[in-house]
């Protein structure tokens, strides 16, 4: 995140100590590097330190948790309680934002506790022992323990929801009002979220009381680190085209997003068959070997990982010199999450997206909605394959007749240099329709659609 948006720059006269936040979070904040507030910090830290609720619009790679976490510090009183409750969708994002607590609360005493499913239930109690202040949750989990009034020294004044779309989209919204029901009403609470659907403008509803409303636009993320193309591809042709992509481009390490589950996993083994290091990462993978898979990409031992949105949602893994996607994604907020994977602190990106014909009216809603253009790129030729292809090609009657007619104009080694020609720098029917589609919507390019939101008045919480 250190790479400076437009909206970043805009802060860049703004220092975390003009935020009102104390000496020791200031030091925590030196220690893991950060010197300007990224725009989401800059908005939201002043308002959740004046104690209201929050309902901010922000992506992934916008510096989203440390917006929530420095406040949670700056308000702790280490007085044995749990005070602070982060309730986020996966179990991987839960202990990153463990691991951030962990980083810029170095001078605040942080303790914290992760609670999820799948590990053992006395084990994860007996961490409450040890008196952590911040306790970041998955929802199931934490609402069996609720249910069974586990929670010893649980009073959390500050209670956030991460990803709270994802949420929705995990089935989790009645887990979270339950979770609710179990809290008192004087708690502040800050409600985090990619995109607002209705579901979740509802529960916002339901849940915050006057917010303070942030939006940190798609547009506003996009970053000048990442260089955006695509390539234009046949739908039989994706995983010819990756290779292709792999052997020209060289990336150091890239993250390859498929559509669905089992795109990836075939993915995934059509790439281990042709040599290459990677892994996959997708919902239907254990816990054991969704974090074998982060931690062998976050080692470096496999150069790619081949996820869907879901699994890598949140993950923060630098480093990263190429975003690959094997499908346009379903809608722009998909698009930003993915293509800000790369282009991270500072380092350039490249992320490419394989668009079929088919494709092209999506590529230029994504497009439109981002404010960025993709330029189109032609796919490196594999010449030994088109000459391959050339030799086994049979000799037709047409060829022979075509050659009779041309042998008077031109010596044979000549005309068969001029054929060859011909054959490499032919552009495919594919690419030609493509380019020209992209003229045609250059002139008739229409105007940015405008978003409305409507403001509902909040019931009681
Ligand atoms: P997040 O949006 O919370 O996933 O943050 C993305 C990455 O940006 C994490 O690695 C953070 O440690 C880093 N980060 C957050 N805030 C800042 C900042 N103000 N300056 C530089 N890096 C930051």
């Amino acid at each position: 995140m250190q790479t400076q948006t437009p909206e970043q720059s805009k802060n860049s006269e703004q220092t975390f100590g003009d935020l009102g936040l104390k000496k020791s979070v200031l030091r925590g904040i030196e220690l893991a590097g950060f010197t300007t507030p990224s725009p989401i910090q800059a908005e939201a830290i002043p308002a959740i330190l004046q104690g209201g609720d929050l309902m901010a619009q922000a992506q992934t790679g916008t510096g989203k948790t440390a917006a929530f976490v420095l406040p949670i510090l700056h308000g702790l009183r280490n007085n044995g309680e749990v005070e602070a409750l982060v309730i986020t969708p996966t179990r991987e994002l839960a202990m990153q934002i463990s691991d951030e607590a962990f980083k810029l609360g170095k001078f605040s005493h942080t303790r914290t506790i992760c609670v999820y499913g799948g590990q053992n239930i006395k084990h994860q109690i007996s961490f409450l022992d040890k008196n952590p202040q911040i306790m970041i949750a998955t929802p199931g989990r934490l609402l069996d323990h609720l249910r069974n009034n586990r929670l010893r020294n649980f009073a959390p004044r500050i209670v956030v929801l991460d990803e709270s779309d994802e949420m929705l989209d995990m089935g989790f919204l009645d887990d979270i009002e339950e979770i609710f029901s179990f809290l008192p009403n004087d708690i502040q609470v800050l409600l985090f979220s990619a995109t607002m659907p209705k579901p979740i403008q509802e529960l916002a509803d339901k849940i915050l009381l006057n917010p303070t409303k942030i939006k940190i636009t798609p547009t506003e993320v996009a970053n000048t680190d990442i260089t955006q193309r695509y390539y234009v591809i046949n739908d039989n042709e994706r995983n010819e085209a990756i290779i292709r992509l792999l052997d020209t481009q060289a990336p150091t390490r890239s993250i390859i997003f498929t559509r669905t589950k089992k795109e990836a996993d075939t993915l995934n083994s059509f790439l281990c068959a042709q040599g290459y290091s990677s892994v996959a990462l997708h919902g239907d993978l254990d816990q054991r070997a969704r974090r074998s898979a982060i931690a062998e990409f976050k080692s470096h031992n496999v150069q790619i990982l081949v996820a869907t949105d879901v699994a890598s949602r949140g993950l923060d893994i630098s480093d990263v010199s190429h975003v690959f996607n094997y499908h346009i994604p379903l809608n722009p907020e998909s698009y930003v999450h993915r293509i800000g994977r790369t282009g991270r602190a500072g380092k350039k990106g490249v992320a490419i997206t394989l668009v079929s014909p088919l494709e092209y009216k999506e590529l230029q809603r994504i497009q439109e909605d981002v404010g960025s253009k993709l330029e189109l790129f032609e796919l490196p030729v594999n010449i030994t394959k088109k000459l391959d292809d050339l030799l086994a090609t049979e000799i037709s009657q047409d060829a022979i007749d075509t050659y009779n007619q041309l042998s008077s104009q031109a010596e044979p080694a000549q005309l068969c240099l001029k054929l060859l020609t011909h054959y490499l720098t032919h552009k495919s029917a594919s690419f030609s329709a493509m380019i020209e589609l992209d003229s045609r919507a250059k002139e008739t390019k229409p105007s940015k659609p405008q978003r409305s939101r409507k403001n509902r008045p909040r019931s009681s919480r």
